[in-house]
């Protein structure tokens, strides 16, 4: 989700004529809560967040996702406010303010983990295969839920990112070492079974293909949101297929036992079938090969990973809010909690893609001092499109909405179209549970 940082929103001036927030704190507080009515078996997409006015003193935080929102932020006539509680699954959480409110507020949820994204049609069976394809119960839903949250979760982590963008790079040096185990590994997924089914006038953003670069499909994995029907694969018991999915939008479905919580040994089927979604086939290292990156990785940096799939919000996030300049764009951080005193963001990822060109990176001190700043040799990836800087300099995020103690400054060249976007984020290698994620559009809309 996007936003933008009105200019002059940090200004002494303006925040003279907001006592009530100031004396608030940019605090707000949930006072009640509803559980959305939906179908059991309806679909939704996975950043179906919205802030609602519903009256003159009156929000209304709509969750249409599975996703637990700790603490959210949300955005108002240019402040940002932090909102106290969790709002729970495909619930509407209400939030009684003094604020003064018009029908022309604006307002918006600010996203913070905005990556890997998931657009489901609905859970239902195939008509004309229902012993093969029958619809999935409740717990089949759970479970995709389960390994969704968790790969979101994983999706938004800076090192994890980092490493991704490695795998995707060096992916065509090992295809020796991945075709091996491809071999071995493709009759757990019947390829005889894809088809594209393209729907047409569908948000085909960011979608990418085995042929494209290393950044494309980066992209293509952190913010591709194809749009499928679930089904519950269901083959006879010496069938060791653990799913299937169309080449594109169309369908997936995965067998029962392959799934959280008795999958997650070695591979993972459902990311395998959900990269068949993306348009990715078998050839480019994002179907066979990235589906057990994600499980060695969990398994190295966090053991039983997925058996806590609900701890999917970070106990402390930090927001990167990005302004437009005259020639290039700015970055702040914000740390919403203040629980860790001068936490320093060291490890960051800066990427960009299409025809996009980085051309220098800038930090920028509370006293106005520029330095530019050279990723670290080993940490430019992907054309240049892809960069990395481990402990090459550091940020210590201010307060919500004040002045910003240091910013990085982004110049940008090549040229822009409406799928051009920047990536940002940001770790602390002392506070690895610090993290900080962005995506800007910059072409189009802006
Ligand atoms: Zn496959």
């Amino acid at each position: 989700m996007l936003f933008l940082v009105l200019s002059g929103c940090y200004g002494e001036d303006d925040k003279s004529h907001h006592n009530i927030e100031e004396k608030n704190n940019y605090i707000l507080q949930l006072s009640s809560s509803e559980v959305q009515i939906r179908e059991p078996n309806a679909g939704y997409s996975l950043n179906d967040v919205d802030i609602i006015k519903k009256g003159n003193d009156l929000l209304v935080i709509a969750n249409g996702t599975p996703r637990i929102l700790s603490n959210p932020l949300v955005k108002i006539e240019g402040f940002i406010y932090k909102v106290l509680g969790e709002v729970q699954p495909f619930s509407n959480a209400f939030i009684e303010t003094d604020i003064i409110l018009s029908d022309e507020s604006e307002m918006a949820f600010i996203e913070e983990q905005p990556f890997f994204n998931v657009k489901i049609t609905e859970f239902k069976e195939d008509v004309n295969k229902p012993l093969e394809w029958p619809k999935p119960s409740s717990f089949n839903i759970e479970q995709y839920n389960n390994e969704i949250l968790a790969i979101k979760s994983l999706s938004n982590d800076t090192r994890f990112v980092r490493h991704l963008a490695n795998y995707i790079h060096d992916y065509d040096k090992k295809r020796d070492i991945v075709s091996l185990y491809k071999n071995n590994y493709l009759p757990n997924c019947s390829s005889a079974e894809h088809r594209t089914v393209d729907i047409k006038g569908d948000n085909l953003n960011f979608k990418s293909k085995d042929t494209d670069t290393t950044v494309n499909k980066l992209f293509s994995y952190l913010l591709h949101a194809p749009s499928a029907i679930y089904h519950m694969y269901a083959p006879s018991p010496d069938n060791n297929i653990v799913g299937k999915a169309t080449i594109g939008n169309g369908w997936l479905g995965m067998k029962e036992r392959a799934m959280y919580p008795y999958g997650y040994r070695g591979f993972n089927g459902f990311l395998h079938e959900k990269m068949h979604n993306h348009g990715f086939n078998h050839s480019g290292g994002m179907t066979s090969g990235l589906d057990q990156v994600i499980p060695k990785y969990y398994e190295n940096n966090w053991d039983n990973y997925f058996d806590h799939t609900f701890q999917v919000n970070r106990s402390y996030p930090i927001l990167i809010s990005s302004k437009s300049d005259n020639n290039g764009f700015v970055f702040e951080f914000f740390d919403k909690n203040q629980t860790i005193t001068n936490v320093e963001l060291n490890e960051f990822i800066i990427a960009v893609n299409q025809n996009v060109e980085i051309l220098k990176v800038v930090l920028i001190d509370d006293s106005n001092n520029k330095k530019v700043i050279a990723p670290n040799d080993s940490g430019i990836i992907g054309d240049s499109k892809i960069l990395f800087f481990n402990g090459a300099f550091s940020v210590i995020p201010s307060k919500l909405n004040e002045k910003a103690l240091s910013k990085l400054y982004l110049e940008l060249g090549g040229t822009y179209n409406d799928k051009s976007g920047i990536i940002v984020m940001a770790t602390s290698t002392k506070h690895p549970e610090v993290q900080a994620a962005i995506f800007k559009l910059i072409g189009g809309e802006g």
